[in-house]
């Protein structure tokens, strides 16, 4: 049997299965597999398929049939064109959250003041695996970056990625919720926090089923996070500072009603890929 071969029959399975793009789903699992970026696939797909290499496939094939995404059988995700590990237990980064990243580095490069200040603070609440926070360390070569998140087993992972990154120096860590530990003023508070409803959380796909519900739940409305941090983030942003926020497909509203409320002005609403409401930039 051939590269080819097996591929296409692991696709009809993952297909059977209810995966979701399964071809694509494949694919990723045999370049993984083979230890080759998946774009290279098509010059081994006629060479016939080695024995070690079937196995290890066929156990990925096994696992992602019970809806087990694929970070976490291959516990690892990119974002940003950057490679983070992820571990169960720890919320896989989305495409989504890249857009709030590239918002954030753009709403940076447009303001003057923090351009010419050397070290811009940064805060990423709820910093999961810490996709924002490295990225943006990475991307600001002078910035100071802090995490918080309420889970032990997300900061041991963050910390990974801050390693592996070359960042950790200018990453700090801290347990506990939202700004809790960290005195002091900031001039980015950025965060995707949970924020689904209790409605949508009885209707998850399987694969994000597998996710902590820690890292989804926003409580009966999906809001009660911004409820917290948006009247904190106002304390605690420094003059001239913003806040930046990844929202749910029909948050954009109340969001704004709050932020208006607590006396920020300038607010800016960007859509994702499919059109829906889904970042937000308040000073
Ligand atoms: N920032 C990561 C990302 O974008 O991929 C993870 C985002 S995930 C949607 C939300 C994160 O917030 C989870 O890691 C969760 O553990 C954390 N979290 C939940 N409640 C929190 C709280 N009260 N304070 C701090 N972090 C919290
Ligand atoms: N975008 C995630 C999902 O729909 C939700 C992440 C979050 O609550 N911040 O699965």
């Amino acid at each position: 049997m051939t590269w080819g071969e097996l591929l296409n029959w692991a696709a009809q399975l993952l297909k059977k299965a209810g995966v979701d793009k399964p071809g694509l789903e494949a694919e990723l699992l045999l370049a993984e597999t083979l230890g080759i970026p998946r774009l290279e696939l098509m010059l081994c797909r006629r060479e016939t398929a080695k024995r070690a290499g079937i196995k290890k496939f066929k156990k990925f094939i096994t696992l992602r049939r019970r809806r087990i995404p694929a970070a976490y059988i291959l516990q690892n995700a990119f974002f940003y064109g950057l490679k983070f590990s992820i571990e169960k237990g720890v919320l896989i980064p989305r495409p989504e959250t890249e857009l709030l990243v590239e918002e954030t580095l753009k709403a940076v490069h447009r303001s003057s003041f923090i351009v010419d200040s050397k070290k811009i603070k940064i805060l990423d609440v709820g910093t999961g695996s810490g996709a924002i926070a490295v990225t943006l360390a990475k991307n600001l070569e002078a910035a100071r970056v802090y995490g918080t998140d309420v889970s032990a087993k997300a900061l041991t992972v963050t910390r990974k990625n801050a390693i592996s990154h070359k960042v950790a120096g200018r990453l700090r860590l801290k347990r506990g919720s939202l700004l809790a530990g960290l005195p002091g003023k900031f001039d980015i508070i950025i965060s995707n926090p949970p924020y689904i409803n209790e409605r949508d959380m009885k209707r998850l796909q399987p694969e994000v089923n597998y996710e902590p519900r820690t890292a989804l739940s926003g409580g009966q409305d999906g809001l009660d996070f911004y409820r917290k941090i948006i009247p904190l983030a106002r304390e605690r942003l420094a003059t001239k500072g913003f806040l930046a926020l990844e929202i749910g497909y029909d948050q954009a509203g109340a969001i704004e009603k709050m932020l208006r409320t607590r006396g920020f002005e300038r607010i800016e609403i960007k859509k994702d890929y499919a059109g829906i409401d889904r970042i937000i930039i308040a000073s």
